[in-house]
């Protein structure tokens, strides 16, 4: 059977009774019938088929998304909204009207090499300056939120893959893989910067990714571009998943007090269908299966930090994450565990008193097996 075009699935949504806004996860932060994706391909459908004009208030429309992918299994066409609200973003950075923070956003990757006007080679040079290096058999790709927010965490993942009995690199170029101006539309932006992340990391024959987004966007963006990605590449999670039976061991024969519950972030649920891994680690960490949040795997609900969302609409995806951090505390958790810097950052700032504690998988992993210091 032929596959849909992204035009046909634009005019489909536009004629759908909003069935699938209760998946949206924008859509229900903001309860605004803007946010619903409905609403929002009807205005990517006016502006790229019917050619009319794209104002800056309907082009902030485009950017009520977090690239979760949330809607697609609520969809029975199983339409993915997100790639089509890249396509007509674009196209607002085209036209110029696309917010004001998309253009800076692009001010800053271009300036320091990634989101954060910080120099983020120097962060992690600082975290291991041994491990540092332009080529090798396994190098590491830290994510940038996690360089700018937790970057203890990389040398916990470092400590981590040498217990396991690998001799792991630090593949930081300095720059970011770009995800964030490939979700914002800026097309011609993403696509020379890719092409920068790509050449720094051509020497390494497997690059695993702290990062989810960074995992999918250096294994499958770069490739849909047309650009050699690097060798393998692979979540830092299945990696140290592989290792399991060592961190069983590792760990104290008594279960750990705490009551954990897993959050799947959304690309690594969805886009790399990354389930097993997680849990499994979290398992042998904690010595017993993690707490499920009622929407779990490939029905999570997004922490709000994807889609350049956060940069956008605040607010509202400060809301997304405080949802995340409810059904933890229906789930009765004291500490909610995620796979992911980008959503252990979102999620941690959306807490409110009384809150689960928010904590990366590897500092679960470091705090449990006594391999690198703990939160
Ligand atoms: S993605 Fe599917 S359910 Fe959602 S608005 Fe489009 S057609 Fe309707």
């Amino acid at each position: 059977m032929r596959a849909r075009t992204r035009a046909e699935d634009r005019a489909a949504c536009s004629f759908c009774p909003k069935l699938c806004r209760h998946a949206c996860p924008a859509a229900q932060a903001e309860a605004s019938e803007a946010a619903t994706p409905t609403f929002k391909q009807q205005v990517a459908l006016r502006a790229l088929e019917r050619g009319e004009a794209l104002d800056t208030g309907q082009a902030r429309v485009l950017y009520k998304c977090t690239d979760c992918r949330g809607t697609v299994d609520a969809c029975r066409h199983r339409i993915s909204v997100a790639e089509s609200l890249r396509e007509a973003r674009a196209l607002a950075v085209q036209r110029g009207v696309a917010p004001r923070e998309v253009h800076e956003l692009a001010r800053r990757v271009r300036e320091h090499g990634s989101p954060y006007a910080r120099d983020l080679e120097a962060v992690a040079r600082g975290v291991a300056p041994e491990a540092h290096a332009r080529r090798g058999a396994l190098g590491v790709f830290p994510a940038c939120a996690e360089l700018a927010r937790a970057p203890e965490d990389l040398a916990r993942a470092l400590a981590l893959l040498r217990a396991a009995g690998a001799a792991p690199s630090l593949a930081s170029p300095g720059r970011c893989c770009g995800y964030p101006l490939d979700a914002a539309g800026l097309r011609e932006d993403f696509e020379r910067h890719a092409a920068g992340t790509a050449h720094a990391l051509a020497a390494f024959d497997e690059v695993l990714a702290t990062g989810p987004s960074c995992a999918y966007t250096l294994a499958v963006r770069y490739r849909e571009l047309g650009l050699r990605p690097p060798g393998r590449v692979l979540p830092l999670v299945v990696r140290l998943a592989a290792a399991a039976d060592r961190w069983r061991g590792l760990a104290p024969a008594e279960a750990w007090s705490r009551r954990a519950a897993y959050h799947d972030p959304c690309f690594l649920a969805r886009r790399l269908g990354r389930l097993r891994e997680p849990r499994e680690l979290l398992s042998a960490a904690t010595g017993r299966p993690p707490l499920e949040l009622a929407y779990r795997e490939a029905e999570t609900r997004c922490s709000g930090g994807g889609g350049v969302y956060p940069l956008t609409h605040p607010a509202a995806a400060a809301r997304c994450g405080a949802a995340v951090l409810e059904l933890a505390r229906e789930a009765e958790a004291d500490v909610l565990v995620t796979a992911c810097p980008a959503a252990r950052w979102r999620l941690a700032r959306a807490r409110r008193p009384g809150d689960p504690e928010v904590r990366s998988l590897v500092s679960v992993l470091a705090e449990r097996t006594g391999l690198a210091s703990p939160d």
